[in-house]
């Protein structure tokens, strides 16, 4: 290995930027280069998106900087596209520029996971996940815009249509970010929309299977579905999204029909597929094959660990149990990770990574909430308090921490914040408009005059416009 290794961390979300962090900590300066890369400039803490939504906090404070973040490393806003680990070499596309190769001595690969989607009409054309900043800030501005529509029109089916929002998927993903934009929603209408009843609004998640929040009990998820029904919300238990048309109606398998203008897919992930493009060893889902150190199992140098890692889970008795997808492991997995390396450095025996899940915390909008740690069952406002001193005290830096506290102390003075910033989507918009009618004062007739975004379904209406 050369005199000053270059360490490649391929992906900084929760298990890259919690490593480097490590690694800058722990190696003496000069000892190694420290090189991330990652399509986006910061780590998002994802858990926190569905509050960034709701408009809880601001959706730049649950982002991280990288650069700011990660003094002691390289960063380089790119993806890596494949790589070959017996060559030690990556080969990387850039933000802007021909894509190149980059050569290394020791691996961790860590690009997390993807939505895991079916092959159903109309998904891809329509959908949208709910895994990033963007899709958090979009969902905000579209919730809000279909509100605006629906007060503006008399038509009843484009009032129907605005005012259906359907998710798919009830992990604790799908779950939070149906209730907090719920939430966000009805005190938008009862304060500000008085041609709008919350009554209007129709909220349906459909979950495939015959639960929802798999990390919590069955008593915990079936009181969550109480509560949220009782909210007026509608969850529809083993039932299937079949199709979803380019006039938006929504076809379920229970043979239900409806339109629906907003369409939001949670229903799982899969890791990385950019995996398939490397020589590392996969299991039959696709991860990267672990050893308990997470060490890539056969591989000298190269090491995984979250979403996209099959790391043997030592806690349970099963044989090749492995532990589950979630921040929970990603964290800690990624510190043993950093420890191993430094270890192996130094000639020591990496140790095997041991935890035991403690159970998991979700907020069902503004002081509601359910957990469920150390087996200790919790619901309402103490689940809700819980849920948010759990995620302050795991968000990195502390610049973050005390900016998501001051957006919540702000928020407690005022009155809730729904202004839609729809323009956003489509910036341009304004510009155009202005070239178009070449200053002649012609009436504005937006959809007709301006060229086709190009998204569509959904995405089109978002702006509000
Ligand atoms: C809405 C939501 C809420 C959640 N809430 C909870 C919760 O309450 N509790 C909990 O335990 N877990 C929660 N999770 C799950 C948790 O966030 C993930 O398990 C965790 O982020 C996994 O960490 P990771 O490092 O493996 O992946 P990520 O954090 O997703 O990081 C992967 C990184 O790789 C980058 N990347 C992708 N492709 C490439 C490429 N080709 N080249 C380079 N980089 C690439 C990505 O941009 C990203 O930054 C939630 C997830 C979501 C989506």
């Amino acid at each position: 290995m050369a005199q000053r290794p270059v360490f490649l961390i391929v992906g900084g979300g929760y298990v890259g930027l919690y490593t480097a962090l490590r690694l800058q900590k722990k190696l003496a300066r000069g000892r190694a280069e420290i090189v991330v890369v990652d399509p986006q400039p910061h780590m998002t803490y994802q858990p926190f998106l569905p509050e960034a939504a709701a408009g809880s906090v601001e959706p730049r404070h649950v982002v991280v900087p990288l650069r700011r973040t990660l003094r002691r490393c390289r960063v380089i806003t790119g993806a890596v596209t494949g790589l070959n680990h017996a060559e030690r070499r990556a080969r990387v596309i850039p933000l802007e520029g021909e894509p190149y190769e980059l050569s290394y001595d020791i691996l961790v690969m860590a690009a997390g996971s993807v939505a895991r989607t079916l092959p159903i009409p109309g998904l891809a054309e329509h959908g949208i996940g709910f895994k990033t900043v963007g899709e958090a800030i979009y969902l905000r501005n579209q919730v809000l815009a279909r509100l605006d529509a629906a007060s503006s029109t008399d038509d009843p089916e484009v009032r129907r249509r605005a005012l259906t929002f359907t998710f798919v998927g009830g992990g604790y993903a799908g779950v939070e970010a149906f209730a907090e934009l719920e939430d966000m929603a009805r005190y938008a209408i009862t304060h500000y929309y008085p041609r709008l009843s919350t009554a209007d609004m129709r909220w349906v998640l459909v979950e495939a299977t015959g639960r929802i929040l798999p990390e919590v009990d069955l008593d915990m998820a079936a009181w969550t579905v109480k509560q949220l029904t009782a909210r007026g919300m509608d969850i529809r238990l083993n039932t299937r999204l079949e199709s979803i048309s380019d006039n938006c109606v929504v076809r379920l398998s229970d043979g239900d029909e409806f339109s629906s203008d907003t369409l939001v897919w949670t229903a799982g992930t899969k890791p990385n597929p950019m995996l398939t493009e490397t020589d590392l060893p996969l299991d039959e889902r696709g991860r990267v094959v672990c050893e308990p150190t997470l060490q890539v199992r056969g591989l000298l140098d190269a090491w995984s660990a979250g979403d996209l890692a099959a790391v043997p889970d030592l806690t349970k008795e099963s044989p090749g149990a492995t532990t589950a997808p979630n921040a929970q492991h990603a964290v800690r997995q990624a510190k043993r990770l950093a420890d191993n390396i430094v270890r192996v450095l130094s000639d020591k025996e990496p140790m095997p990574y041991r935890h035991k899940y403690v159970g998991s915390v979700a907020s069902l909008g503004l002081h509601k909430g359910v957990a469920q740690v150390y087996g200790v069952k919790v619901k309402g406002l103490p689940a809700w308090l819980m849920h948010r001193s759990y995620h302050v005290s795991r968000m990195p830096t502390l610049d973050r921490k005390v900016r998501i506290i001051a957006d919540w102390t702000l928020a407690s003075m005022f009155r809730r914040d729904v202004v839609p910033l729809g323009q956003v989507h489509h910036p341009r918009r304004e510009f155009l408009l202005a070239a178009a009618t070449g200053g002649t004062n012609q009436p504005a007739r937006w959809a007709a005059d301006l060229p086709a975004p190009k998204e569509t379904g959904m995405l089109r209406r978002a702006s509000g416009n």
